[in-house]
């Protein structure tokens, strides 16, 4: 017979759903209730160990079905679960509490099955519902709360995101700012509480536009931090609010038990030349035999392990979290030494987790409950891990490897467990890779990284592509069948696999690998040389920047100047603006930096789908068609009027030229405005004016704009997605927004001969700037300056080194007439010789 475990804050409120279902069932039935903690005294919460001892009692062998109030209770009947790990078949059942008891306890009399007694607890408001004349709905608000003595309020979500990403963090960020404990929980559907220092756990809470968020906060600054959310919601958590709000969703169960992340299913061995198709991960080709990763080897703790000492317990938790963040300072130290600062912050949002309530207050929970701390903390992280994989939003959901990586790395600490076995040389396969085990990789012996899952923007493919290291990601469970030792060759810049493919296939990559790197070294040597063509036409080679700190840096890869200074970096994730003194310090400073070498400052690009926290916004529909970059900087004027005094002051001060770029211009009437504020307040500064060229109508009217800057810079990011109307951060239209299309192309055609006609100078700094090819192809159509990532300036120069132009010319102009990029890349591939 099923048996029936009831999980509520409040003991007193357990016994009494028992008592109730108690008459439905009759002694047969096993219902047992796990109710509040054990300390202090009568207190409310939840303890997952009394639920899982609860679970052992009502078990047998027919399976039990877990009814819960709210919030923790969730999670401390997951936790249960996990801890439980196999044997008697469990179901959490988002189920109202005291009807769904009941209708389980009748059902359960009857020797009905697991499945169908669940079915019976969550139909279980249909009655009272249907008696009332009301829909059946999913609750409104949760049925049951726990008491709280502080100060509370409901917020309604009204931006479009609801507290997804961004919003939550701001959320996050603002509660931190107040002595006081503030919890959230979606009021709309039942999930949560979540305590407001977690990002994880507010994610988790899958709130969205039209939900209310119910904000409780205790403790000395209780009511300030309360308002302050209250002001933060007004303003739609920083997104501005929707102008109108759509209806709530229905409601989903109240944080269900989050499904594990798909493990890929095993499949049949790959038969000998197989091609798997994934995506580019990191350039580079990479031959050698197959390498499964061996993964750390941390026991699994024993399922019903208890620790005699709690105190000793919670000791060791602490001592691990502290060893953990030390490892994470002197891999962030060694990331920050190979591959530069950016890559290195991935393990600042490590250390972060370690402080994460998701993960510490379950741990410490379980703890107190009398769970060893490993078994503890690995349940507790497994949980967050899976829920994090289980949510709408795509980069939250790769950040699920992240809480992984964390888990792992605390869990050695407490088991003394190695974190994962080297390697041999070859090619390292495995289901997904975490940022901790890639910044650990010996370039020397993993030639390349293949991986079934993961995706070009998840963490450890950035990691690999600045470690140098090729990697493709996404391949499918196909991969993790291929047998260790098979050979492979892996070609990260196709994004493929090739499975055992021959001698003659295996020659062919070793010798384009030889070539590839042998033109990378010498990149490398000669990064400070100028890009001449073998023609004699120097191209200039710049640097797209986002902090202050990356100057020096560039420079030493052979930038010849900074051709995008991304601005937004002084922008975001602040309550006031920086004001004219802050801003003309920071580009006074790099200016100086650079010494003579270009400076192009591009005023905030920011908008809607990069909203800035110190100037609220109103949500739109498609943001990316909205008020973003110059739009957005001509409707706030005074924000504008800032920058551009900032830039002409350290154009003073530094005593050189400098160069303002307006993002997103479409019309004659954007650059007019903008120039007409920058007469205003340039003063005696000498100041270079251009424009980004990335939406198509500012390349269609090139030539009336040519007559009114200095330069263009065409930013292809955004004109690529603009022209083909693929959204450029959407991976299913990725395809359509892929290399040098002829269409952009074209575009840039015209923007070039607008420029030459007028004596304007033309750049390149999206994205295909850097590519050795499209380098080639753009110098061809008449490209005078290249501007990109600074690790792409050493081979882009090379490139171009090895270019003729007339050539290139020739070249270009016929890629016009071709179908698509692949042909596009077929023909500029003559371009670049080896040698
Ligand atoms: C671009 O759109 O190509 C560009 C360089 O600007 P961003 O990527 O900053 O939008
Ligand atoms: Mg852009």
């Amino acid at each position: 017979m099923v048996g029936l475990v009831i999980v509520s804050h409040s003991a007193r409120l357990a016994e009494g759903v028992v008592e109730l279902a108690r008459e439905m069932a009759g002694e047969e039935v096993a219902i047992e209730a796990a109710g509040g903690i054990d300390e202090p005294e009568g207190a409310l919460g939840t303890d997952a160990a009394r639920v899982m001892a609860a679970i052992e009692r009502a078990g047998s062998g027919d399976g039990v079905l877990v009814l819960m109030d709210l919030g923790s209770a969730v999670m401390s009947a997951e936790m249960a679960v996990e801890m439980l790990d196999g044997g008697e078949r469990i179901v959490l059942a988002a189920a109202p509490l005291v009807e769904g008891a009941v209708a389980a306890a009748a059902a359960a009399r009857t020797g009905a099955g697991l499945d169908d007694v669940a079915a019976e607890a969550r139909a279980a408001l249909a009655a009272k519902a249907a008696h009332l004349g009301e829909e059946p709905a999913a609750p409104s608000a949760p049925a049951v709360e726990a008491a709280h003595d502080g100060p509370e309020a409901r917020l309604p979500v009204t931006n479009a995101l609801g507290l997804h990403a961004r919003p939550a963090a701001r959320f996050v960020a603002t509660a931190g700012r107040f002595d006081a404990d503030v919890t959230v929980a979606n009021a709309t559907t039942g999930a949560g509480p979540a305590a407001a220092r977690s990002l994880m756990g507010i994610a988790a809470l899958g709130v969205r536009q039209g939900h209310e968020v119910l904000v409780r906060a205790s403790g000395r600054q209780a009511q300030e931090a309360l308002d302050a959310l209250r002001a933060l919601a007004d303003e739609g958590f920083g997104d501005g609010p929707a102008p109108a709000a759509a209806p709530a969703p229905a409601a989903r169960e109240p944080a269900a038990p989050a499904a594990p992340a798909p493990a890929p299913a095993p499949a049949e061995p790959p038969a000998p030349g197989t091609r798997l198709r994934g995506l580019p991960g990191a350039r580079g080709i990479a031959i050698g035999p197959a390498r499964p990763l061996i993964a750390a080897a941390a026991p699994a703790p024993a399922p019903d392990e208890t620790a005699a000492d709690p105190e000793a317990e919670g000791r060791a938790l602490d001592d691990a979290l502290a060893a953990a963040r030390d490892d994470l300072g002197r891999t962030r130290a060694d990331v920050a030494r190979r591959a530069g600062e950016a890559e290195a912050e991935i393990f600042d949002a490590h250390a972060a987790l370690l402080e994460d309530a998701a993960l510490l207050d379950p741990a410490r929970a379980a703890i107190a409950g009398g769970r060893p701390a490993a078994a503890a903390w690995s349940a507790a992280a497994r949980a967050a891990a899976e829920r994090m994989a289980a949510l709408d939003d795509p980069l939250l959901r790769e950040r699920a490897a992240d809480v992984r990586d964390v888990g792992d790395r605390v869990l050695a600490h407490l088991t003394g467990a190695g974190r994962a076995a080297a390697t041999p040389e070859g090619v390292l396969v495995a289901d997904e890779l975490t940022p901790g085990q890639t910044a650990g990789l010996d370039p020397e012996r993993v030639r390349g990284i293949a991986t079934a899952r993961g995706s070009a923007t998840a963490h450890a493919a950035i990691l690999a592509r600045a470690l140098g290291i090729p990697a493709v990601v996404g391949l499918g469970p196909a991969l993790l069948a291929i047998p260790a030792g098979t050979p492979l060759v892996l070609d990260g810049d196709a994004g493929d696999l090739l499975v055992d493919p021959g001698d003659d296939v295996v020659a062919e990559h070793e010798r384009r690998r030889e070539a590839a790197g042998a033109r990378r070294r010498r990149a490398r040597e000669r990064a400070r040389e100028p890009a001449v063509t073998r023609d004699g036409v120097h191209v200039e080679v710049l640097a797209n920047i986002g902090a202050a700190d990356e100057v020096a840096g560039a420079l030493e890869l052979g930038a010849e100047g900074v051709g995008l200074l991304r601005t937004e970096f002084l922008f975001l994730d602040r309550d006031e603006l920086p004001g004219v003194d802050e801003q003309a310090e920071v580009y006074r400073s790099m200016a100086s930096a650079l010494g003579d070498r270009p400076l192009v400052v591009r005023t905030l690009d920011v908008g809607a789908d990069k909203p800035l926290r110190a100037v609220p916004h109103e949500a739109e529909a498609n943001p990316f068609l909205g008020e973003r970059g110059i739009r957005l900087a001509l409707a706030r004027p005074e924000l504008l009027r800032t920058q551009l005094t900032a830039i002409a002051r350290a154009a003073v001060a530094a005593g050189r030229p400098l160069s303002v770029m307006f993002p997103m211009v479409a019309t004659l009437a954007e650059l007019r405005a903008a120039r007409a504020m920058l007469d205003e307040v340039r003063g005696d500064a000498r100041l270079e004016v251009g424009i980004m060229v990335e939406v198509p109508a500012a390349a269609l009217q090139a030539n009336r704009l040519a007559a009114e800057v200095d330069f263009f810079s065409i930013g292809t990011n955004d004109l690529s997605q603009y022209t083909m109307a693929a959204e450029r951060g959407n991976a299913a239209v990725a395809g359509l927004i892929d290399g040098p299309l002829p269409a952009l192309l074209r575009l840039i055609a015209m923007t070039c001969d607008a420029a030459r006609a007028r004596g304007a100078r033309v750049a390149v700094c999206g994205e295909l700037a850097g590519d050795p090819q499209a380098a080639a192809l753009l110098a061809g159509l008449g490209v005078q300056e290249l501007s990109m990532a600074p690790v792409l300036v050493p081979e882009a120069k090379e490139a171009l080194r090895s270019v003729d132009l007339s050539a290139a010319r020739a070249v270009a102009l016929a890629a016009l007439e071709l179908d698509d990029a692949a042909a596009v890349r077929a023909s500029a591939a003559s371009l670049l010789r080896d040698g």
